[in-house]
């Protein structure tokens, strides 16, 4: 009997392990949406985009993290293409629903302006999006890690003016060096 739960402890600490996106990155952080839950809408991953998204949280969510020494928010990862639809703003073909894109948000130690430029000057990425907020400090910190092709590691400002959003180019801001 001893035998059979302690398997049975070990099967389920695997299954759990197994879900985990990365070491640091739970597949409930990786794929949960407000959003989502509240329509009703599917957010589950295809085994695809689970291998996708396992890449990209080892290739910038873990070495951040690393730079960082402080759990980072995620504040959206996975959109299935149905929730990608429900979000205003979303990108019609948003990396987010290749599970190649994250949006990220500092909890402790460093400032999104801070995790920015570590992505920016350290890390190889696709795409990497200073989000809203001001010149100091930008709102969320989007970023994105493709293995399809050459990353392009374009650095980008948006910028909201009432309801319309624009992208420009990264210039800079007042608290980077
Ligand atoms: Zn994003």
């Amino acid at each position: 009997m001893q035998l059979v739960r302690l398997l049975k402890r070990k099967k389920m600490a695997k299954k759990k392990q197994a879900e985990n996106i990365s070491k640091h990155c739970s597949y409930h952080e990786a794929t949960h949406s407000d959003t989502a839950k509240r329509n009703g809408v599917d957010n589950k991953p295809t085994e695809e985009h689970l291998e996708t998204m396992k890449v990209t949280a080892e290739k910038l969510f873990e070495p951040l993290r690393e730079y960082v020494g402080a759990p980072i928010r995620i504040n959206s990862f996975y959109r299935s293409e149905a929730l990608n639809k429900l979000l205003k703003g979303g990108a019609r073909r948003s990396q987010h629903m290749q599970g190649e894109a994250m949006d990220l948000d500092a909890l402790s130690g460093r400032s999104n302006a801070e995790m920015f430029m570590i992505i920016k000057d350290q890390l190889e990425f696709d795409q990497l999006i200073w989000e809203g907020g001001n010149n100091k400090e930008p709102e969320w910190v989007h970023v994105s890690y493709t293995e399809k092709r050459k990353n392009r590691k374009q650095v980008l400002k948006m910028k909201r003016k009432g309801s319309r959003i624009s992208y420009w180019e990264f210039d800079g801001c007042e608290t980077c060096g």
